[in-house]
């Protein structure tokens, strides 16, 4: 894996969180990108070499409306860059990894992305992600 491309953070209302993370981070948002396949909002920060991302459910259905009301706002995942993602979802499956996809899926900012499921990786969600070219 190349680097930690970014870390995704659970939020309840971008519309609070982005100008929070703004103050923080002391950089803009660069970027809102909805991915309804995903039930997501999500808005990008830049951190040196890697990313923020903070994510919203678009419906009471998403992955991270279900994740905020068990856990609350919070570090969500972290996405690793690969620089072949099928060539790794087949590495970390023969190692018994389980993926949450059979196939790389459309993320946000022009990845394709697989997650790993938490219970394979000692409670981590992890997202493999690479840029489409
Ligand atoms: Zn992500």
């Amino acid at each position: 894996m190349l680097k930690i491309e970014h870390l995704g953070i659970a939020v309840k209302q971008l519309n609070n969180s982005i100008p929070l993370f703004e103050q923080l981070l002391n950089t803009p948002c660069y970027k809102t990108e909805v991915v309804e396949t995903e039930g997501v909002s999500t808005a990008f920060f830049r951190t040196g070499d890697s990313k923020i991302e903070l994510l919203e459910a678009t419906n009471p259905g998403s992955p991270i409306a279900k994740f905020v009301d068990k856990k609350g706002e919070g570090i969500h995942h972290i996405a690793f860059e690969v620089e072949n993602i099928e060539a790794e979802m087949k590495r970390l499956a023969a190692l018994g990894f389980e993926l949450l996809s059979e196939t790389p899926k459309n993320g946000a900012d022009n990845k394709l992305v697989c997650f790993l499921h938490p219970k394979s990786t000692n409670g981590v969600l992890i997202e493999l992600c690479q840029e489409k070219r």
